[in-house]
Formats: structure tokens, C-alpha cells, sequence
């Protein structure tokens, strides 16, 4: 039974309150603002980690006919705004949606009278923007007041700001952050009242977590404290739907850092998120991003995700501990921003790096093109995959499915169906032999055909005409073969079992006794292929062309589920239409991705890269000298360090890597696994090396454990 949630329910729920006001900016188009993030779905950023969010009202700006008008209107509307947010704060966390940023005004009055209602001072507030926002109508040059909140908040400026009730801000514990277009006698004021003001400058020299942190030490050290976020504090290039862009700013990734979690800060009593312009934005890539800020304040900390995976997932893997949130080429980032070297890439599915921009652009332009029809049709983009895959790999047919594990089960099919109609074995008495030590995936007969107890046990019955032979011994596999052998299915390279490559000539020799015995070979590459070991395919390496291929992991170009079972005709005539299929298998998203995949390969000459640089890994690997350490293997940009148990297991290992900011895995509990993306280059696998080799050195120094 689960057990109780988290007391979420403790937490105030977001309110969410729309301002369609565009009174104080220079033209219209940010009033559209609020009713765009709510389409686009801001209410259910804080749901997402639990967190209740209703929307609230969207309050729409009194008309005003003249520009003259626009005054009195604008004093009306933050009054309404500041009756409104002053409710909401007594009912929920007031997150406030503009509209262009004048109504600030209204915003933080509302909160404050909430505040003193309570007997607590004014809002600290972190008001994050690239302007300053303190002029007086009186110096205003373009007289527009969304360039006047800040000093009204303080007391200076216009009389219809000035007639909203509420208390005023105290300016020692208003900090505003990230400015990079202000005008003398705004700056000049600010100083003068005792603001700190960051600019962009300071928080690009001393880097934004320090700046950060000081900001909220600032807002945050006598009580409530709150968040107005003018969209234009961020770069442009990434947030360009706003009135009043400036270039450089803060980039979207290291503000969304800083706002992770604090709508868990108690003292947090309101955010305002303003100047959203949607007719200035392209692709609503601003507005996704104002949303993705508000999940980020709503995030549960690291530890909480953790726990909430053990809780209401199967506890069927043991992850190291670390969440991870973002990936980019050979790196990847935990909640917190920290960063860590990818020496695993995902068992090889994230072979070109992580978000590749390349594969990224494809999946989003397919995804909005076309993604998923079903094989009921034809789709434009399976065929361009199909015949790309062939060629690139030589076989006549291409099956396409989603995981590895689906791939080698439609091999297996084919093999039997092969075997019945074509070899003539008896309907029913097809066989397949496998080696030991093999992992094809786990599905029941794929379970069926390995031989670690723990991946059998419990879950038979299993199908029959499964048999394993011992792997790299082919004379056991000669001897295996009966009349009724379908198929050879074998891993040129051993990834799960341990890295574990078979002896010189052993595939070679199988092929021949395979072609004698009139047995289908057939080669799961799904871990080895695509150039992991420095070749296209790993049989290459012997010169070996089998009867099947598996492929699967980086064919999706560690963005999608992408497989395939590859053959000539004699093997893939066996299919015929409702013979075998799957809904989502070749579908036309996951055809481009692995279209990309494929062109990605060729282009940036990965299979190369993977050799050249795989003799670098290994090298370094025997250069090795640990007692930790009792073997290393490894082929292309796969590779196994084989630890002595009396020091240590690979989990150990693997975690002390983990503190050093490097990734890897443990397989076979002595075996650490080391397959980073075939785009990582040699200064960053030498780094992430450095690390293996302290680990194995601070390992090897312990006394030795009785064997
Ligand atoms: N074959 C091999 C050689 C594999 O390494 C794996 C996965 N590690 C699979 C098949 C199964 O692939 P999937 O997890 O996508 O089903």
C-alpha cells in the first residue's frame, strides 16, 4: 500500500491573478499577456510537482481613449489589483501575471496591506529587471509609466500611484538585479534611497549564484519578501517576447536555478511576472519560459523527488543518488547546477551527446510537423529512414520498432518463422541458442534465453527451444547446433555481462559455423552498433557480415525509443502484412530523430572519433596501476574496469565517482562501466579519467578485505 503523500497540502496553493494591461507601456500587446501564459498552461506549472495553482480572475484594464486618460486608469486598476492580491494573500501565494510592469504598483500595495494586517513590516522584494523602473513623470523621457513603479513604490511619482493604499517599501530591503539600461536620475534616486543595485556587469563577474544569493539574503533578512520579474531582465535572444528588449541579460538556465524552490520558502508572500508581450514573441518561447520559472519555484528539493520515486515507483532500479535536470553534450546537471561528467550515456543511447542541437531541432520541428500516425498509413519521413538505414549498414530491410528488447524479440520471430517456413524445422521446433552471460533485454523469453538467476527467477514459465552455450567458445556452439537451430543470437561485445569482449576470431568462427550448419547469425548490436566500438557495426572488426542485425539505444539519438532488426530478403520475406508490428514503431517522429541520427554520424565522423579516442581510453585504463583494480577491457568508447572485490565493488566505485562529478555504472558488481557520448572530446575524457584514477588510487591504498 503507498504510504500518506507529503503534507503538500501545508503549503499555501498558488493564486494565480491575470492584469490585461498594456496602460503603461508604449503600445499595446502585453494586455494579451496573462490570457496567453493561462492557454498556455501556467496554472499547471506549480500542479505539476504538487502544488495547488487556481487562476484567480484576470482583471482587464478600464478603457482609456487618450493617452491623457490612461492616468486616471491606471490608478483605478492597480487599486483593483491591490484589493485583489491583498485576498488572494490571505488565501494562497499571490502570483501575479502582467501585463507591462506599472501595476507593480498595485501588486506590492496589496501585499503589503496583507502584511500589515498581520502586524509584519513591507515586503523585502527582489525586483528583477533590465531597467530600473524609478522614473517620475516629472523626468521621464518617454513618459511611459511602466517606467515609473519602482520609485512609486517608494513614495515618488504620480499622484494616482501614490493615492493606492498600502504600505510603502523600505529600500534597504529592495535589491533590483540584472539592469542594463537605465537613465542617471533613476540610478541616482535608488542610490540615494539605500537600494543595491546588481548590474548585469556585476552578476556576469561575480557569476549569478553568489549575486543571487546575496540578493535574497538582503530581501529576505527581516521577514516576507517578494519576486517581481520584468521578462526583459532575460536575454533576448532567449526571451524575446517583451516591449522593451535590452541586449545581453540573464540567461533563462541560471535564473531558473535561482528561483528553484523558493516558493517553498515560507517568507516568500507574492511573485509578479511582468511585461510578457506574446505579439513580440516567437514560437511563445518567453511565455514557456515564464511558466518553466514558475515550476521551478514550485520544486521540490532533490532529496523529496528521490523519495517520491521510491515511493510511488516499482523499486525496480537503485539509481546512484543524484537528479539529474539538465543535459547538455557531455554534461549533465543536477537540481542544484551541479555538474557532472557523462561517462555512460545512458548504456550508450545519448552517443551524440546530450540535446544535440541538431537532433533536438529535428525532433521539435517533427513533432509540430507530424509525429505519430500509426503504420496504418505510409508517413514522408519512415521511407527516407528505411532506405538510409540500409544503405548505411548494407542489408536489404530494415524493421523498425521502439526498444531494443522489441527488436530482438521481432529477430527472434523472424528467426523462427525463417527456420519453419524456409530451413523446413517441424512447425514448433525452431531453436535459438545464446551465450552465456548474454543480455538481450527482458521480456519473458528474452528473460527465457539469460542465464543470471536473478533476471529468471520468478518469472517462468519461460518458452521452449531457448538454449545457451558458454560465450567465445564457438566449438560449444557447433556442438549445440541440432537440425532444428534457427539462429545464433550473440553480442560481439558483452555490454551488461561486463564488458566482456569474446577471444580474437571468435565471431569469425561462428559466422563459418553458422553459414555450415545453415544457422541464422544474428548479431544484438544494440549496445555495440552505431560506432560505440569504432567501427559502424562491432562485427566489422572481424569481418563479419551476419544474417540479422539488432540495433536500438543511440539509433534515437538518446532522444526517443528507436530499434530496428535488419536483414536481407531471404530472412525479412517471412513477414508478411499482420504478421508482426507495433503502433508507435517507425513512426514519423522517430524516423527523423533516426534519419538525424544516422546524417549525425556520418558528418561529424563519429565512428572514427570513437576509434581514435577509444585507444586513448584504453590506454589510460592499463596505465592504471591500483590492487583495486584487477582488469580492464574495452573496445572504441566502450570500456570495463574489472575491480579486485577485497577493496571494493563497482557501486563503490561508481559513487565515488559520483563525488567527482563524473557518471558511470556499475554492472556485475565488480565491473564499472565506461561508454561516454562518442562526442565527448579528449580533454573531457581525460578529465573525467583524472577521476577514475584518483578513485582507484584512494581505493587501492585501504587495507585488502579477506577474500
Ligand atoms: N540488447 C542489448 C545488447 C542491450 O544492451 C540492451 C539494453 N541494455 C537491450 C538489448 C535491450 O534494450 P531495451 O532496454 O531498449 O529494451
Amino acid at each position: 500500500m503507498a504510504r500518506p503523500d507529503y503534507p503538500l497540502a501545508d503549503l499555501p496553493a498558488l493564486r494565480c491573478i491575470g492584469v490585461a494591461s498594456a496602460l503603461g507601456a508604449p503600445g499595446p500587446g502585453p494586455e494579451a499577456g496573462p490570457e496567453r501564459l493561462r492557454f498556455l498552461g501556467m496554472a499547471a506549472a506549480p500542479r505539476r510537482s504538487g502544488r495547488e495553482c487556481t487562476w484567480e480572475t484576470t482583471l482587464a484594464a478600464p478603457a482609456a481613449a487618450l493617452p491623457a486618460d490612461r492616468w486616471p486608469a491606471l490608478g483605478q486598476l492597480c487599486q483593483d489589483l491591490a484589493d485583489r492580491v491583498e485576498a488572494a494573500a490571505g488565501n494562497g501565494l499571490p502570483l501575479i501575471l502582467g501585463g507591462d510592469h506599472s501595476t507593480a504598483v498595485g501588486t506590492w500595495r496589496g501585499i503589503g496591506r496583507h502584511l500589515a494586517a498581520r502586524g509584519l513590516p513591507a515586503p523585502g522584494l527582489l525586483w528583477i529587471d533590465a531597467h530600473l523602473d524609478a522614473h517620475t513623470p516629472e523626468n521621464s523621457r518617454t513618459g511611459n509609466p511602466h517606467g515609473m513603479p519602482l520609485a512609486a513604490l517608494f513614495g515618488l511619482g504620480a499622484v494616482e500611484f501614490l493615492a493606492v493604499p498600502g504600505p510603502l517599501l523600505d529600500p534597504e530591503r529592495v535589491v533590483v538585479l540584472g539592469v542594463r539600461s537605465w537613465e542617471d536620475e533613476e540610478l541616482n534616486l535608488l542610490q540615494r534611497l539605500g537600494v543595491r543595485v546588481y548590474f548585469m556587469e556585476e552578476i556576469t563577474r561575480r557569476g549569478q549564484p553568489a549575486v543571487f544569493a546575496e540578493a535574497l539574503a538582503r530581501v529576505a533578512a527581516q521577514g516576507p519578501f517578494g519576486i517581481s520579474l520584468d521578462l526583459d531582465a532575460l536575454d533576448p535572444l532567449e526571451a524575446p517576447g517583451v516591449s522593451t528588449p535590452a541586449p545581453g541579460g540573464i540567461k533563462a538556465a541560471d535564473l531558473r536555478l535561482a528561483m528553484a524552490g523558493l516558493a517553498r520558502n515560507p517568507l516568500l508572500v507574492g511573485v509578479e511576472i511582468a511585461e510578457y508581450h506574446p505579439g513580440q514573441d516567437v514560437a511563445d518561447r518567453t511565455g514557456r519560459l515564464a511558466i518553466d520559472l514558475v515550476e521551478a519555484l514550485c520544486q521540490p528539493p532533490a532529496a523529496e523527488l528521490q523519495d517520491w520515486e521510491g515511493r510511488h515507483g516499482a523499486t525496480n532500479y537503485a539509481p546512484l543518488p543524484v537528479v539529474l535536470a539538465r543535459g547538455q553534450g557531455s554534461w549533465l546537471w543536477d537540481t542544484a547546477g551541479r555538474p557532472y561528467l557523462d561517462l555512460m550515456s545512458a548504456y550508450s543511447a545519448v552517443s551524440f551527446g546530450h540535446g544535440h542541437p541538431r537532433l533536438v531541432a529535428t525532433l521539435a520541428a517533427q513533432a509540430s510537423r507530424l509525429a505519430v500516425t500509426s503504420r496504418a498509413y505510409f508517413s514522408d519521413r519512415l521511407p527516407l529512414f528505411l532506405r538510409r538505414l540500409t544503405q548505411l549498414t548494407g542489408y536489404d530491410r530494415a524493421l523498425p520498432v521502439n526498444t531494443g528488447l522489441e527488436a530482438v524479440e521481432t529477430a527472434l520471430k523472424a528467426a523462427r518463422k525463417w527456420g519453419h517456413k524456409v530451413k523446413s524445422i517441424p512447425e514448433g521446433r525452431a531453436e535459438i541458442i545464446a551465450c552465456a552471460g548474454n543480455f538481450h533485454g527482458r521480456s519473458i523469453t528474452i528473460v527465457g534465453l539469460s542465464t543470471e538467476a536473478q533476471y529468471q527467477d520468478g518469472f517462468g514459465p519461460f518458452p521452449p527451444g531457448l538454449l545457451t552455450v558458454p560465450y567465445g567458445d564457438a566449438a560449444a556452439l557447433e556442438a549445440a547446433i541440432t537440425p532444428n537451430t534457427a539462429a545464433f543470437l550473440v553480442e560481439p561485445v558483452q555490454g551488461e555481462g561486463g564488458i566482456i569482449l569474446p577471444p580474437p576470431g571468435y565471431l569469425a568462427t561462428c559466422a563459418a559455423i553458422c553459414r555450415r550448419h545453415n544457422v541464422l547469425l544474428i548479431a544484438d548490436e544494440v549496445q555495440t552498433g552505431l560506432g560505440r566500438t569504432g567501427r559502424l557495426l562491432a562485427c566489422e572488426h572481424e569481418g563479419v557480415r551476419p544474417d540479422g542485425v539488432i540495433l536500438g539505444k543511440a539509433l534515437g539519438g538518446g532522444l526517443l525509443p528507436v530499434s530496428a532488426f535488419l536483414a536481407d530478403e531471404e530472412v525479412m520475406q517471412v513477414f508478411t502484412p499482420g504478421d508482426h508490428g507495433s503502433t508507435f514503431g517507425g513512426n514519423a517522429l522517430a524516423a527523423a530523430v533516426g534519419l538525424e541520427a544516422l546524417e549525425l554520424l556520418v558528418d561529424e565522423d563519429l565512428v572514427r572519433h570513437s576509434a581514435d579516442l577509444g585507444q586513448h581510453l584504453l590506454a589510460r585504463l592499463q596505465a592504471l596501476r591500483s590492487p583495486a583494480i584487477r582488469a580492464v577491457r574495452g573496445i572504441g568508447l566502450f570500456a570495463g574496469i574489472d575491480l579486485e572485490p577485497r577493496y571494493t565493488d563497482a557501486r563503490e566505485f561508481c559513487e565515488a565517482l559520483l563525488e567527482k562529478g563524473v557518471l558511470s555504472k556499475d554492472t556485475h558488481h565488480t565491473v564499472v562501466r565506461l561508454a561516454p557520448p562518442l562526442t565527448i572530446s579528449r580533454e573531457e575524457l581525460d578529465r573525467g579519467l583524472d577521476a577514475v584514477a584518483e578513485v582507484a588510487d584512494d581505493l587501492g591504498r585501504r587495507l585488502p578485505r579477506a577474500a
